[in-house]
């Protein structure tokens, strides 16, 4: 496959049955061949206009990033303005995260980025929170043995959630803040396009890294 700065891999819609979907329809992405090397690869899920990935990757030209995002439009957006940034090291797929087992291989994922993920307050939406354990068991299968997740979010209700959520499914969290841009991450942190709106509101960031040791 040629190299190119962005392709859209696929697209597809919410499956009901998770593990039927993976078990029945798998399309596993050739990681060399989509990227043209070995690099390891990282994910981003929600990557919304890419401003984060699209920073992240010039930043570290030796790792490859996936990034998803379930809206076609905004995807579109995503992949315009890596092209034009002339990054190669991003690849998005446009796909609901809920069916990412269909086409990634497993264990194959070094860290996933959830970056101010929809926090859905309400209970009858649980299940669509990207930290709820029908999320995190999909990560465990995409993680490498002792691979990360990392959490940004501004709504402190959210935050609490995602922490019993990720210590219930075994994750060890560390490197926790409630003021991510007064701590000592802050130097290195990379502001995405809500991330940046909810700062001028005022409002301060909560982040966290789980990880998952087996
Ligand atoms: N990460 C970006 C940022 O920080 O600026 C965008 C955050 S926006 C609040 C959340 C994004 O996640 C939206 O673009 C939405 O379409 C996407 N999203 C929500 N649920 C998703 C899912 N199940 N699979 C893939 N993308 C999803």
């Amino acid at each position: 496959m040629e190299r190119c700065a962005a392709i859209l891999l696929a697209r597809g819609k919410p499956c009901p049955n998770l593990k039927e979907a993976a078990e029945t329809y798998r399309a596993l992405l050739d990681y060399a061949a989509v990227f043209g090397d070995r690099n390891p690869v990282e994910l981003e899920v929600g990557c919304g206009n890419g401003g984060f990935l699209l920073e992240k990757a010039k930043r570290e030209p030796q790792t490859n990033f996936l990034a998803v995002e379930l809206c076609t439009n905004v995807v579109l957006t995503a992949m315009e303005r890596t092209m034009a940034a002339g990054i190669p090291n991003v690849r998005f797929l446009n796909i609901p995260a809920e069916i990412l087992a269909c086409y990634l291989p497993e264990h194959s994922i070094g860290k996933i980025y959830l970056n101010f993920s929809t926090p859905l307050p309400e209970k009858s939406r649980e299940k669509q929170r990207l930290t709820s354990q029908r999320f995190l068991e999909i990560y465990k299968t995409l993680l490498v043995p002792g691979g990360k997740i990392e959490q940004k979010t501004d709504s402190a209700e959210f935050f609490d959630y995602s922490l019993s959520q990720f210590e219930a499914a075994g994750f060890s969290v560390e490197e926790v803040t409630r003021d991510l841009h007064h701590s000592e991450y802050a130097q290195s942190n990379i502001v995405t396009e809500y991330e940046a709106n909810f700062t001028a509101q005022g409002k301060p960031i909560c982040r966290l890294v789980a990880v998952w040791s087996v």
